[in-house]
């Protein structure tokens, strides 16, 4: 198993949209098939064929080491801080460090275009992937979709535009196949600035969410899953409604998740050069991974920018995470919501900072892992990574 490094190019028929695509239900809609680089979806698509390890020697010269505590949970990295923007984009998810470094490459020169997602005018969640070629573009695309989106349906257009230096935004699965066929576009130098990823769901399963959860669905402009185990979703007129975990009505949520993500093993998008997320920071604060020398030319852009912090971490996940794999076994799909209904156990052990991201990934590989051997048992073996396999053996699993 190799990514596509042939110098040849191959062109194919893009799949016509809605038509079933070659990793059936397990497609997480990345995109690729709606291009003629659906040519290469068998060595490509993260559904089909799981290379992550071959693929981070080819990003980042070499695979992780599952011998070194954090690489295993983390990936290969140079450098782990917590960072913030001392002066916040309004309506980034966080704290906009990830929309900054974008306009910081296209504002010098080092790419011409960033492949990111903006919204329709009709619907503000539906994901609508572009190439920003100017700086209010980038800004248009910040704040996360909630939703999977099929950012690599841009590729042709990339290949179109002649474009020799490119930046792409991504999660996971669109990063993998993205690096197995990187070599096929054509490309003078590709920059990939990731965030980590859960938990996803489809446009359809976004609304069931929302309608079943929310007094006025079609209203709501942003949601979080708060501390104080309430959702709170903010709305067109400013209002927040907060509704208790313990209200929600789990029974019928609880296929919501896509089962790509139910699937997924590649929380903290091992291929990318630089990693924004949060989970392994304080609140308030992001998470950076500097994987490679690329990654770290991109954080350097933005370095007086933003403050920033040594990583800790306190606490023991390990109970935590044990005792909550029976619950997301009898049905209950959803481990962050379990994870803030047990948020008693979870302050008194209090993992904080790194041990709260372990916490995350532990759930959710242990979930997901359950999840593929029941439904797809004979993809166990080739599809779960070996660092994800090292994790999940840390656990009482049930049969
Ligand atoms: P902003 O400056 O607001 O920019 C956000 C960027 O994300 C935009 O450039 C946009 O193009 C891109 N984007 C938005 N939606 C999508 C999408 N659906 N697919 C691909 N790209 C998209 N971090 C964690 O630490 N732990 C988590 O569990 C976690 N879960 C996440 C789940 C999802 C579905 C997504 C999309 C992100 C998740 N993140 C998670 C990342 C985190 O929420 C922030 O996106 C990240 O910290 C960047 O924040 P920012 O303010 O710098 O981003
Ligand atoms: Fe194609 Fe991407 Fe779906 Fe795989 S996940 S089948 S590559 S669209
Ligand atoms: Fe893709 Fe995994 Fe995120 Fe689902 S959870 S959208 S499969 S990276």
């Amino acid at each position: 198993m190799t990514s596509v490094d042939s110098s040849k190019h191959t062109k194919a028929k893009a799949l016509k949209p809605g038509s079933r695509r070659p990793a059936k239900e397990l497609c997480s809609e990345c995109g690729l098939c709606d291009t003629y680089y659906i040519h290469y979806v068998k060595e490509a698509c993260a559904f089909i064929t799981q290379q992550i390890d071959t693929l981070e020697e080819q990003s980042h010269s070499r695979s992780r080491n599952l011998d070194n505590p954090d690489e295993l949970y983390f990936g290969v990295h140079q450098d782990m801080m917590a960072a913030r923007k001392q002066q916040p984009i309004e309506g980034a998810q966080w704290t906009g460090i990830v929309s900054s470094i974008a306009i910081e490459m296209l504002n010098r020169g080092l790419v011409e275009g960033v492949v990111c997602v903006q919204n329709t005018k009709e619907d503000r969640f539906q994901p609508m992937p572009v190439i920003a070629r100017t700086p209010e573009e980038i800004l248009a695309a910040r704040v996360n979709k909630p939703t999977l989106s099929p950012n690599l349906s841009i590729l042709e257009q990339v290949e179109k535009s002649g474009m020799k230096r490119l930046l792409v935004i991504g999660v996971g699965c669109q990063i993998q196949a993205l690096r197995a066929v990187e070599k096929k576009l054509g490309l003078e130098k590709l920059y990939v600035l990731g965030t980590p990823c859960v938990d996803n769901v489809t446009r359809a399963g976004l609304k069931k969410f929302l309608e079943t959860t929310s007094r006025s669905p079609e209203t709501v402009v942003h949601y979080e899953f708060m501390q104080d185990f309430r959702i709170h979703f903010k709305h067109e007129d400013g209002s927040i409604e907060k509704v208790p975990f313990f209200g929600l009505k789990t029974n019928q949520l609880k296929d919501v998740f896509a089962p790509s993500c139910m699937s997924c093993f590649d929380y903290v998008n091992s291929l990318a050069d630089l990693v924004v997320g949060y989970m392994g920071a304080p609140f308030g604060w992001q998470w950076i991974l500097v994987r490679n020398d690329t990654g770290k030319e991109m954080l350097d852009l933005v370095k007086d920018q933003i403050d920033t912090q040594p990583v800790m971490s306190q606490g023991n996940r390990k109970e935590a995470v044990q005792q909550g794999i029976p619950a997301y076994d009898k049905g209950v799909t959803l481990p962050m919501w379990v994870a803030k209904m047990m948020g008693v156990v979870i302050d008194k052990i209090g993992p904080k900072g790194l041990e709260y991201a372990r916490f995350s990934i532990d759930s959710h590989f242990t979930r997901n892992y359950l999840y593929v051997k029941r439904n797809h048992p004979e993809k166990l073996e080739a599809h779960v990574p070996e660092y994800a396999k090292r994790i999940v053996g840390q656990y009482k699993l049930p049969e």
